[in-house]
């Protein structure tokens, strides 16, 4: 509308974002507020400067997508069993580094969902359970009973669990040598190696091209994990 500026509308809605207050609810003021929410330029900037078509697509883009990715980092920051959940830079566009390198197989796909899981904390461990039933359930690990079972002990410590560890660690450690020994950064790795916590890495693992295996390689390793975990305690009942 505001490229036709000979336009009967045009005239209205120009007079009107002129001398309407922040509190009404008009078409204008939406608009305003709109523009504001996701830093755009204002009305009137882009009465006198129009955009193209194009020009303006792109600019939306890039405004919804810089809001949401500031506003989920603020949201993560705040819940501490999403600590190891990146953002990408365009969340409404790009899909998370769990899903992008999935493809269509559906298999891969069912790992790719127990890994998201893991990653959001809404995969129930023993620890999980404690936390919401303090007085009926025990933290304790059901397998190997040495300590509570959280997402670093079933991740990376518990013994019953080593044997797929040991078939798929060795390749991740292959790949990114410089995590060796750093244990917090090991369990960031597998969980969301795109995590900025990682940026030390970002010349060998993020710009090389490596990030797609990462996320194989932590795939499958979560996914032996857990059916191995699944088939232990049914075996226990
Ligand atoms: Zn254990």
């Amino acid at each position: 509308m505001i490229r036709q500026k000979d336009n009967i509308e045009f005239k209205v809605i120009s007079r009107q974002l002129a001398v309407k207050d922040e509190d009404s609810t008009s078409f204008t003021v939406t608009v305003r507020k709109t523009l504001q929410k996701y830093n755009l330029p204002s009305a009137y900037e882009l009465i006198n400067n129009t955009p193209s078509k194009e020009q303006w697509k792109a600019m939306v883009k890039e405004a919804t997508n810089k809001y949401y990715k500031n506003n989920i980092t603020e949201e993560l920051k705040r819940k501490s069993t999403l600590k190891h959940l990146s953002v990408q830079e365009n969340p409404l566009d790009e899909p998370h580094a769990i899903y992008k390198y999935v493809g269509s197989n559906p298999h891969e796909a069912e790992k790719a969902a127990i890994k998201a899981r893991l990653l959001t904390g809404t995969y129930t461990l023993q620890a999980n359970r404690h936390k919401y039933n303090q007085h009926e359930v025990d933290a304790t690990c059901e397998m190997c009973k040495h300590e509570a079972e959280d997402r670093e002990h079933f991740i990376l410590h518990c013994t019953t669990l080593s044997e797929a560890r040991e078939k798929h660690l060795p390749k991740l450690l292959e790949l990114v040598p410089e995590i060796t020994g750093r244990k917090e950064d090991l369990l960031q790795l597998i969980l969301d190696s795109t995590h900025e916590n990682l940026l030390y890495l970002e010349e060998s693992c993020r710009k090389s091209k490596l990030v797609p295996k990462i996320e194989q390689i932590s795939r499958n390793l979560l996914y032996e994990l857990h059916i191995n975990r699944t088939q232990t305690l049914a075996r226990k009942k």
